[in-house]
């Protein structure tokens, strides 16, 4: 079936399993009947929520007024070094295919949760790779024009945590992903961490596969794989970025990271670390507001996720990522910015204290 419709609240389609219900919640899985369906919602003036895997969005307590619409659609074409993947793919089913013929690149990318469409939103990045690296063109559905378009890297403006899809929450459905890969096994190690538990320098390299091994075994320590066995998971991974600061106002003692080369900001500007910023703003691994824990928590292994171990709501989310981003902003005058995406929710305005 093309199109199923499904039942329940959208806390059992998202990885951070909060979300209340919604007026309609259907599965697709071929491109035309995605397509005619939200040109069809469009032209009713019907709101449209595009999920994946629900694993970077949080979603309002209160019923989504519209039809969500889950994408799996399937097929991925190889054709020489080029990859077209249906926006509905798994990524990580993807990465562990890619390796298995050859195309080791991605290896620092694995065990990231979500569908192939959803990568480019936020221009996925992780152990010193980003997605942009790899984009060859991205087919979307142009909600403007009602059109079929590709879109080359230039046009979707790929920045760190960004693209023109995340600029313009509604405009593009993305249906297929076209990459370039090389045929290579040995890849450059290009963080630190990773160069560590690996043994060797940043800069070396290394097989694809131990790559992709090493990079599964420190994401399960830190709770950034999805496993149904591990509560802690039950999170949007990071909640915050690394915050983009001039070179000058860098707190003292925070990691910093150039930003990628091309990046306008790159000569003057740093990435600083989010983490480093929340711990020394006095927010431990485990906190949670209130005397009694709700289930809403920041993680007890990683200070940059906030999980629900249990029932608690996104109201509870929203107060205490707004805790978190006072004290930070109070600590050090820094704003921190909301990694997924906000439905029908918003954080606390900043306080000046
Ligand atoms: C445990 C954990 C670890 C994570 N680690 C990382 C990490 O290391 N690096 C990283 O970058 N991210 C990470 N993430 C965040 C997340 O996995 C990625 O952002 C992923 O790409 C989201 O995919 P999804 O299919 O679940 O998207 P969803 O949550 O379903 O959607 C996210 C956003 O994309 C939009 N969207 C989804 N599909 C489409 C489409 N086809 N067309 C148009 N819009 C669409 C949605 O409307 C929404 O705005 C992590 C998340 C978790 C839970």
């Amino acid at each position: 079936m093309a199109i199923e419709r499904l039942h329940g609240n959208l806390s059992e389609h998202t990885s951070l399993h909060v979300g209340g219900g919604a007026k309609e919640l259907v599965r697709v899985s071929t491109e035309q009947e995605l397509i005619d369906l939200v040109l069809d919602l469009d032209r009713r003036d019907e709101p449209v929520l595009i999920l994946g895997g629900g694993s970077n969005v949080v979603c309002s307590d209160s019923e989504f007024r519209g039809t969500v619409i889950i994408i799996s659609t399937q097929g991925i074409d190889w054709v020489g070094n080029c990859a077209v993947v249906a926006a509905g793919e798994s990524w990580d089913e993807f990465v562990r295919n890619a390796i298995e013929q050859g195309f080791g690149e991605l290896a620092p990318l694995s065990g990231i949760p979500g569908s192939m469409g959803a990568t480019p939103i936020q221009n996925i990045g992780a152990y010193g790779v980003e997605l942009a690296e790899f984009i060859d063109h991205v087919d979307v559905l142009d909600r403007k024009s009602g059109a079929r378009r590709s879109l080359t890297p230039i046009e979707c403006e790929f920045e760190y945590r960004d693209s023109t899809f995340k600029k313009n929450p509604n405009r593009y459905v993305v249906l297929a992903v076209k990459l370039k890969l090389n045929k290579t096994i040995e890849i450059p190690i290009k963080y630190l961490q990773l160069a560590n538990v690996m043994n060797q320098g940043v800069g070396t390299t290394a097989n694809a596969l131990s790559v992709r091994d090493q990079v599964l075994q420190l994401r399960a320590t830190k709770s950034m794989l999805l496993d149904p066995l591990d509560t802690e998971s039950n999170s949007t991974g990071s909640f915050f970025v690394n915050p983009i600061v001039r070179d000058v106002d860098i707190p003292q003692g925070c990691p910093n990271y150039p930003l990628a080369v091309g990046d306008p900001r790159v000569k003057t500007h740093m990435k600083v670390s989010a983490a480093w910023l929340i711990e020394n703003a006095g927010i431990i691994k485990g906190f949670h507001l209130g005397s009694e824990d709700s289930g809403i928590r920041v993680s007890r292994n990683h200070s940059l996720a906030i999980t629900n171990i249990d029932r608690g709501s996104t109201q509870e989310v929203i107060k205490l990522a707004s805790y978190i981003r006072q004290q930070v902003f109070d600590a050090y005058g820094i704003e921190l910015v909301v990694e997924p995406v906000l439905i029908n929710c918003e954080l606390d305005k900043l306080g000046v204290s």
